[in-house]
């Protein structure tokens, strides 16, 4: 089944959070023939998990600390978010590998917290400049992919986003066929083991492209950020799915 997940980055109060929940759940976009998560920031997660309990759509976090527990100031660990009523967690969001340093070997030590926690992650790779040629852009995406897939990962734990960087948050996409096309270079880095591996696009995705990019040969789905934060729009990208 394709998963549509909305990563709603920092924004919104809880006022903001119930209400975008609320307008997903009558919306009934969590009993439709595609998987829907939504992913606030923490300290909404509890109110947000309360608002869409039995609607079908699941919960993720945005990131997860590498420990179980202990002395890591500001940090949230998986156990937590899997306590919270969690599914998924992001990691390897291209904003905490550029504004928190976050490097592949960490995100393979997240990813190994999360699994053991029994999270499902949402592994985001993708390279930072449009005009990469073909050969080194698909040389990095396997890269920083090998790099960050955490020994435990198997084809129900995880899904891999493609997130172009310069895509995300800029209201450009790569052609269609440059999606199919990575997305199936993808597949062919994965272990044979993980051919099966849901592989989903981010970066700028809107209600008004959706139909076009959900739809394509090997994409399983998406993560749109800030289209997720509107009801009607992420309703619409849901509704895209055929
Ligand atoms: C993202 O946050 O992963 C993202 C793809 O953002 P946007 O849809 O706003 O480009």
């Amino acid at each position: 089944m394709k998963l549509i997940a909305g990563n709603w980055k920092m924004n919104g109060t809880r006022a903001d959070a119930l209400k975008l929940a609320q307008g997903l759940v009558v919306a009934e976009i969590g009993k439709r023939n595609v998987e829907v998560a939504i992913c606030p920031p923490f300290p909404l997660l509890e109110g947000v998990a309360a608002a869409i309990k039995g609607s079908g759509i699941h919960l993720g976090a945005q990131d997860c600390s590498s420990f179980e527990a202990g002395a890591y100031t500001g940090d949230v660990s998986a156990p937590m978010l899997k306590d919270l009523g969690c599914a998924y967690v992001i990691l390897g969001h291209s904003e905490r590998r550029a504004q928190h340093g976050e490097n592949d070997a960490l995100v393979k030590a997240k990813m190994t917290a999360a699994h053991k926690a029994g999270l499902k992650v949402i592994l985001c790779v993708g390279e930072k400049d449009a005009r990469m040629p073909e050969g080194p852009r698909r040389v990095f995406i396997k890269s920083q992919l090998l790099q960050s897939l955490a020994p435990s990962t198997s084809v129900e734990n995880t899904v891999i986003a493609y997130e172009p960087v310069w895509a995300i948050g800029s209201g450009l996409t790569p052609s269609p066929e440059q999606i199919s096309s990575i997305h199936a270079a993808i597949h062919g880095f994965l272990p044979a083991a993980l051919d099966a591996m849901r592989v989903i696009y981010g970066g700028s995705v809107k209600a008004d492209n959706a139909l076009d990019i959900v739809n394509l040969a090997g994409v399983d789905g998406a993560l749109p950020g800030g289209a997720s934060l509107e009801a009607e729009s992420f309703v619409r990208i849901v509704k895209a799915v055929k």
